[in-house]
């Protein structure tokens, strides 16, 4: 990134603040969207705050996030709070504002949960949400539901009170019929706005008496702490009966990726989600409001598939390139020095399918043929750990295989030159877009095509030139 005199400066305010993602989130948008900024972690006392507020406005930065402890406290040093955040009680997101000679509070953790839920396609209208946990996120979880029109809330929480806080701010919100007269929640239509002002839709309960919970098909969000990487096995309530009612479940944790109440939901035959998302789209709409702009969807799916591999560390490696560029050959022998099992895709397929990839080709075609490619990485992604992966020679084309592929573990391209890959290949039969006249002009013409391709979908280029297969594991071993 060019960081020159323009350059805009944010950071995150918090203690502590070390093993925060925002960094890989925020620096990570503005190269891709070419925007000069920088984000950075700032470590700040409780009896600092004022202080770390007006010293930031005065070195003009543009904005902040916040995190535990301050998303309360810092609401007293702002210059305006928006109505959300201030509904909410908790402000995650600062705004500088020259106008109002200060900084802008916004709370970015619910509308991130909500669009993580909305693309999840999951609709809470009408229906009877379990909100498990009442710390410092779940009231934007409850007034998330509120405003998404779910009928009654459960708030379950080992420490009663906090619940019972949470529930009665929230009652009194609904009652006031604020939620139901902004402009930014249109779905409370005017047949909504009725029914649910009218009782009280959040309604605390002890955690030692959530078997009092009769509805079913329930959608739970999981926001205690239970569950929480290195403590994967453990889960707040590990009752059949409770699971046996869900048919959703949210867990706001997202490390590991499958906490072990995704587990039980999944077990019991509902559907389980982290939420991951909700981290990366709670940045997302802070960036989006201190830079002025509509981040593009495509840069927040490859953000997305970062964020898992910074968070997850894959240890896989996927090697990509052409047919001949040594894949398989070189990939075995790779795994076996680092003492890693291999998987080619298409020996994977052509066992799956029972026919050899030329077969498929021939009887089903290309199209048929990508789109197999496609659900064996989908099945492969959740499969493979310590793994060198082979990859068809076309396998990049699609887009939504080069995400996949990213997923999977670190990408290599073994990049080789038109006539050493010739050379390799053009005694091989078995390869169908090979046959007919003039290979070596076909494969110039199909190499101009992919380079870019492979390109924008590795992490590394390799250089595989080399027949010595020794030199070759060298070259490959040496960037990984
Ligand atoms: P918090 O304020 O510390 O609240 C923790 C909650 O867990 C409280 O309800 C607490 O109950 C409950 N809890 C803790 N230990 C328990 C135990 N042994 N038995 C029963 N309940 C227990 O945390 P938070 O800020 O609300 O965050 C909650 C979770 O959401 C965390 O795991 C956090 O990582 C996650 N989160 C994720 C995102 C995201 O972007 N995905 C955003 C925010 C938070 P008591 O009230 O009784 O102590």
């Amino acid at each position: 990134m060019d960081i020159n005199g323009s350059t805009r400066t944010i950071g995150l305010i918090g203690n502590p603040v070390e093993h925060t993602l925002s960094p890989v989130i925020h620096n990570g948008l503005s190269e891709a969207m070419g925007i000069s900024s920088v984000y950075v972690p700032w470590k700040v006392e409780a009896d600092g705050l004022e202080d770390a507020i007006h010293g930031a406005y005065e070195l003009n930065i543009l904005g902040m996030n916040v995190t535990v402890p301050h998303k309360n406290a810092v609401m007293e040093y702002l210059a305006d709070i928006d109505d959300a955040a201030r509904n909410i009680g908790s402000v995650n997101t600062l705004v500088r504002d020259d106008g109002k000679h200060g900084y802008i509070g916004y709370n970015t953790d619910m509308p991130g949960l909500r669009r993580q839920i909305h693309e999840d396609g999951i609709s809470l209208s009408g229906k009877t949400v379990v909100i498990l946990g009442a710390g410092g996120a779940s009231k934007a979880v409850v007034y998330m539901c509120l405003i998404e029109g779910a009928g009654k809330i459960y708030l379950v929480n080992r420490t009663i009170g906090k619940a019972g806080k949470i529930a009665e701010d929230m009652n009194r919100l609904v009652k006031s019929g604020a939620l139901s007269q902004s402009e930014q929640y249109p779905f409370l239509n005017e047949t909504n706005k009725g029914v649910y002002t009218e009782y009280d839709r959040v309604v605390p309960i002890s955690l030692s008496e959530y078997n009092k919970i009769s509805e079913n098909d329930l959608i739970v969000f999981q926001a205690t702490s239970i569950g929480l990487f290195p403590n994967v096995n453990d889960v707040v309530i590990d009752d059949p009966s409770f699971y046996e009612k869900i048919d959703t479940g949210i867990d706001l944790i997202y490390n590991p990726a499958e906490t072990m109440f995704m587990k039980l939901v999944k077990a019991h035959g509902g559907i389980a989600y982290n939420a991951l998302k909700m981290l990366l789209y709670q940045g997302v709409i802070a960036y989006e409001l201190w830079h002025n702009v509509k981040v593009p969807d495509e840069i927040v799916e490859d953000m997305y598939v970062e964020l898992k591999r910074q968070v997850y560390k894959k240890d896989n490696i996927v090697l990509i390139g052409f047919m001949g560029s040594g894949k398989t050959t070189f990939g075995k022998e790779l795994a076996k020095v680092r003492h890693m099992d291999f998987v080619d895709t298409d020996e994977f397929i052509e066992a799956r399918a029972g026919m050899s990839i030329a077969e498929i080709f021939a009887v089903k075609g290309e199209d048929e043929f990508r789109r197999i490619e496609t659900e064996t990485l989908k099945e492969l992604r959740n499969q493979l750990s310590n793994t060198v992966l082979s990859t068809g020679g076309g396998m990049p084309l699609r887009r939504e295989n080069a995400l996949l592929l990213k997923d999977i573990g670190k990408v290599l391209y073994l990049n080789a030159a038109t006539q050493v890959i010739y050379d390799r290949v053009k005694d091989d039969t078995g390869r169908p877009l090979l046959q007919g006249t003039n290979p070596y002009d076909k494969i110039c013409t199909m190499m101009k095509e992919r380079r870019p391709l492979y390109e924008r979908a590795c992490d590394i280029i390799v250089d595989a030139n080399s027949n010595d297969l020794d030199e070759a594991l060298y070259n490959i071993q040496k960037v990984i």
